[in-house]
């Protein structure tokens, strides 16, 4: 639980509560006794002429003598003996006299002090019990990290880094990733044998820096080093640091660093770090005391500590670009390991590393699934595996079988799956829209094979046409770009043919925008059109502003118009070629829907199978 004060406010309301009660129900019979058992009152005046009258037979004395009550009988209380409350005027010294005069029965009751007593305590007793309630709460939010006594400290920063003494991370459990394992294997010696190092007058680094995107394993790398190095691990994120109150970051480096070195030798594991460490004073945005506190802070204590002190500081985060340049200097992160999205080989074993603790059925081949995940991150390959193994779990099936997996992997691109339509005629449309991408698709060579066909809807998309993606993805061919683009727009295409021009839908839309970006890259970044090998546009030129914001095109307004052109020219020849293909092959379009409709799946092979009917499918490479 983390210490704020909201959190304060939450747990402490319940506990002004409950004790009011308990105050409420210990104290009110002491005054509910006096209460209740004179519910008649009489005045002062009255109760001194009953006295005179000789109807009074006894008289108490509570509240040091404020409050008598009195046993009468008289004519109006019905001639029978009745408890009744007098309130006594402050100085009553006639009343004593009279009553000894006329012989009535007093006593002054102790009770009336006790209840003083306990209505003291009473009174101290419910604040009592709040500050022991609260401070019993502090301590307990503070005791991930805090011992005793340090209850209230808010600067400190107990409980908002983690320690680990032990992670049970070891480096078989990180696949995929070989080239940051290597640098990391040496962090290890570094920590375990330094004298190797220092013996030769080598420094040993301070801070390594994880570069890579989210889920590809950065966390658990650093995990994994101060495993095998059996040393314990320091963790905070970036986000972490910025807080309300200004001070608070710095303060909390401060005591990280310092908690660290009582533990050396340790790895301080400082996730997101371009949350603190982003450029000071771009300007943009505004300045950040706060976060540039804190920064200079960080930088302080990392200047500090001497690198043979057994602290290796390892950082994380997804851009290196937007970092302040200061944490990037010798003697800080000067190391920096870059961890990426893993290709075929990395995927299959990160699939092996996670298939250890699952039941997988022995038909399912790990290398299908990897060809099937380009794109996956570490992260991303566990969750199908798990997801699988919950839909296997669901279905009461022995083992994990290639159809969970698949099922996995379409959610995980695409979204839940959802009911399919009753045939009609926008199920119709769908269908001949989905035929027409995957026709399309197994005609061209260039293009990758069709995996499945389906109109089970699934996320935003109504029907699906799935391909199999190509084993190299790093180097992309122009002829595949433009088979690409042909592909997209053949569910518009038979939209078109089939249905009429007024009858087409918004069902392309998102088609249509990948065409309209695959086919300005062609021009503005690949160098593929007529305007020649220019790179004119590059991805994510300015990291902190937005990319429509960024547009410092760096072209003369006429490029702008020749670009535009050349994207119109390409896109309009890929259309025409793409109707072509429709239109010429409208008798197998026709079967193929009518069979996609009866089944609602058609996967790759009988897709295949039933085009070869009626014509040649080219050999794809
Ligand atoms: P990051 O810190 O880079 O965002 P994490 O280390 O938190 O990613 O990864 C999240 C989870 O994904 C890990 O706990 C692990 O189960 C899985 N994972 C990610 N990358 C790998 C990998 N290279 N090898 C094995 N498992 C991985
Ligand atoms: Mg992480
Ligand atoms: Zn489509």
């Amino acid at each position: 639980m983390k210490l704020s004060w909201k959190n304060l406010l939450l747990w402490s309301l319940p506990i002004i509560i409950i004790t009011f009660f308990i105050w409420q129900g210990l104290f009110t019979p002491i005054t509910d006794e006096r209460n209740n058992i004179a519910n008649s009152r009489m005045t002062y005046g009255r109760f001194l002429e009953y006295i005179d009258m000789g109807w009074v037979k006894k008289v108490d004395i509570y509240d040091n003598g404020h409050t008598a009550i009195i046993e009468a009988i008289g004519p109006e209380l019905g001639n029978r003996i009745q408890k009744i409350r007098v309130e006594l005027p402050a100085n009553a010294s006639e009343l004593i006299s009279k009553l000894k005069k006329n012989n009535v029965d007093l006593d002054a009751h102790p009770i009336k002090n006790t209840a003083a007593i306990w209505s003291l305590l009473g009174n101290l007793l419910f604040p009592l019990i709040l500050i022991v309630g609260l401070i019993f709460l502090f301590r307990r939010s503070n005791n991930n990290t805090g011992g005793p006594g340090q209850a209230m400290s808010f600067g400190k920063s107990k409980a908002l880094f983690q320690m680990e003494a032990k992670t049970g991370i070891v480096f078989d459990d990180v696949a995929g990733i070989d080239e940051a394992k290597e640098e990391f294997e040496e962090i290890v010696t570094f920590l375990k044998k330094p004298e190797y190092f220092t013996n030769v007058g080598a420094k040993i680094p301070k801070g390594v820096l994880l570069v890579g995107p989210p889920g590809t394993g950065k966390t658990l790398l650093a995990k994994a080093i101060a495993g095998e190095a059996d040393v314990p691990f320091f963790s905070i994120s970036g986000s972490e640091f910025v807080e309300m109150f200004v001070g608070v970051g710095a303060s909390r480096v401060r005591d990280l660093f310092k908690k660290a070195k009582e533990n050396a030798p340790c790895i301080i594991f400082i996730d997101e770090i371009d949350a603190v460490g982003r450029q000071r004073g771009t300007g943009i945005g505004g300045g950040n005391d706060e976060r540039e506190q804190t920064l200079n802070q960080l930088l302080t204590e990392m200047d500090g500590f001497e690198g043979n002190t057994g602290i290796i500081v390892i950082a994380a985060t997804n851009r290196a670009d937007i970092l302040d340049s200061a944490l990037l200097r010798p003697g800080r992160f000067d190391r920096q390991v870059m961890v990426n999205i893993p290709d075929f080989k990395g995927r299959l074993s990160i699939l092996e590393v996670h298939a250890r603790n699952k039941k997988i059925n022995k038909n399912v081949s790990l290398k299908i699934i990897a060809r099937r995940t380009p794109g996956f991150s570490g992260a991303d390959l566990a969750n199908l595996l798990n997801e699988a193994a919950i839909l296997a779990a669901r279905k009461r099936k022995e083992s994990i079988t290639l159809k969970e997996i698949d099922n996995a992997i379409d959610r995980i691109i695409a979204g839940m799956e959802g009911t399919p339509l009753l045939d009609s005629k926008s199920k119709r449309l769908i269908a001949y829209h989905e035929i027409g991408h995957a026709i399309v698709g197994t005609l061209l060579k260039d293009h990758e094979n069709v995996q499945k066909v389906t109109l089970i809807p699934r996320g935003q998309a109504r029907g699906l046409t799935w391909f199999t993606p190509s084993e190299d993805q790093s180097l992309i061919s122009r002829a595949q770009i433009k088979a690409k683009i042909m592909g997209a727009l053949g569910g518009r295409a038979a939209e078109e043919i089939v249905f009429g021009n007024a009858e087409i839908t918004t069902g392309a839309s998102n088609d249509l925008q990948q065409v309209t970006s695959m086919a300005r890259q062609m021009v503005t970044r690949f160098g593929m059109s007529n305007i020649g090998p220019l790179s004119l546009e590059n991805e994510d030129s300015n990291p902190f502003l937005g990319r429509g914001m960024a547009n410092t095109n760096e072209y003369s307004d006429e490029i702008a118009i020749k670009i535009d052109e050349q994207i119109f020219t390409i896109i309009k020849e890929c259309h025409k070629k793409t109707l072509e293909i429709i239109k010429n092959n409208r008798v197998i379009i026709d079967k193929l829907v009518d069979v996609l409709i009866e089944k609602e799946t058609i996967d790759g092979n009988e897709f295949r199978s039933i085009i070869s009917q009626y014509t040649i499918i080219p050999n794809k490479t």
